[in-house]
């Protein structure tokens, strides 16, 4: 239950993904953590009952199960606790209501993931919550769009579409300044390259659904508060029922243990294809903040620790025919709305469709790319292939 100290902390985060979440010790040596299906939780007598006097209480609110995961979450992310939710948007949703109330204004980046905007205008509008929608490159200039009614300003670095790499240390700053709150979706980097305590945030929240998980199999959500915002957090995650079940976590745990050699391997095959996309004449732009032809490359290299394997790209002008021909050629790439599992994707997309505060001013179509553990050469021959079928549309 998290809000537990951090024994492993002088470890790197290769080793903590090893051993955050689990003790052998009590465990009768057993290496991973027994998975405990609870419901009911039994208590030996009518005084424990009536003060619910133990560890854990009743299935939802807690088991050692998902302790291990809420654990080892806040172990490699830092921050002071962990819940869990069952999907990415059960734990941003969830987050966003533990801490607004009606009147409340909140900023949220346009680069945001399109169901959380979604969420924003349908249910925090019918509460009375005013969503404001800023400029991912907004940074300190945050401070000029914060009001009375300013509840939190929602991040998400990059966007996982359009990849604008935001300056947090100068949100945050700003935001702290005014007693805003500030709120992260940290799915891309995953707790492991970005570390968002220490660049001012208060809540962050990860589809582990993505790189936790790894396996394309299982919806999960975590959020991980600093201690101001803990009690909350824990409360209001209590109130709205919110939890996970005990063979997803299981799953999830499991992930966790190579989250940290998937993502290198994201990493490297992704920096790989992007640099050879950007040198095909197809290609008018690729939105990679690893390469260095990207604008918030400097801002990434100051404040992450490494690159996932999700990125996008802008073709040059072409007709619809062509562009499907291309994504319809592609035998490895599967189309999908998803990614951090181990097999790559690709899928279209448009930001004018959905963005209100900046304008997309890209001619070409825009294509995201999640890129897997495949061996690099043989992806590269199924995207040159694709590129054969697109000329000949
Ligand atoms: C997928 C995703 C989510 C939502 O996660 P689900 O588990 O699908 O609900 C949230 N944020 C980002 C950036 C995502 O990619």
């Amino acid at each position: 239950m998290s809000g537990a100290k951090h024994t492993i902390d002088k470890y790197h985060d290769s080793t903590k993904v090893t051993l955050s979440g689990r003790n052998p010790e009590e465990n009768f040596g057993i290496v991973n953590p027994p998975v405990y299906h609870a419901s009911t939780i039994l208590y030996p007598d009518v005084a424990a009952l009536e003060t619910r006097n133990q560890k854990y209480s009743y299935g939802r609110r807690g088991t050692p199960t998902i302790d291990a995961l809420e654990n080892a979450i806040t172990e490699l992310g830092g921050g002071y606790g962990t819940r869990l939710a069952p999907s990415g948007m059960a734990a941003i949703s969830t987050a966003i209501l533990s801490f607004v109330e009606a009147g409340d204004h909140i900023l949220v980046t346009d680069s945001v993931y399109s169901p959380t905007r979604i969420f924003c205008d349908s249910v925090l509008k019918r509460l009375g919550v005013e969503t404001e929608y800023y400029d991912p490159l907004a940074g300190a200039a945050i401070g000029e769009k914060l009001r009375p009614g300013t509840r939190l300003v929602f991040t998400e670095s990059p966007g996982s579409q359009t990849f604008e790499i935001q300056d947090i240390p100068a949100i945050s700053k700003v935001a702290a300044e005014h007693g805003v709150l500030v709120f992260t979706d940290n799915t891309w980097a995953s707790p492991l390259y970005f570390k968002a305590f220490e660049h001012g945030v208060d809540v962050s929240i990860q589809a582990a659904t993505k790189y936790i998980v790894g396996h394309s199999d299982v919806m999960m959500g975590s959020i991980t508060t600093n201690e101001a915002c803990w009690k909350q957090l824990y409360d209001s995650h209590g109130a709205m029922g919110q939890t996970a079940g005990p063979d997803d976590i299981f799953l999830a745990l499991r992930g966790l243990r190579s989250l940290d050699v998937r993502l290198e391997r994201h990493m490297n095959n992704a920096i790989e294809i992007a640099r050879w996309l950007e040198a095909r004449p197809e290609v008018a732009k690729l939105l990679h903040p690893a390469l260095p032809s990207h604008p918030g490359h400097d801002l990434w290299k100051r404040d992450f620790s490494g690159a996932s394997g999700l990125f996008s790209l802008i073709l040059n002008p072409c007709s619809k025919p062509a562009r499907d021909a291309f994504l319809n050629a592609l035998q490895l790439f599967g189309m999908g709305y998803s990614w951090g599992g181990f097999e790559s994707l690709v899928i279209p997309f448009d930001p004018a469709t959905y963005r209100t505060a900046t304008a997309w001013r890209e001619r070409g179509h825009a294509l995201r790319f999640h890129i897997g553990l495949e061996a690099v050469e043989d992806l590269v021959d199924d995207l040159a292939n694709a590129f054969a079928k697109m000329a000949q549309a």
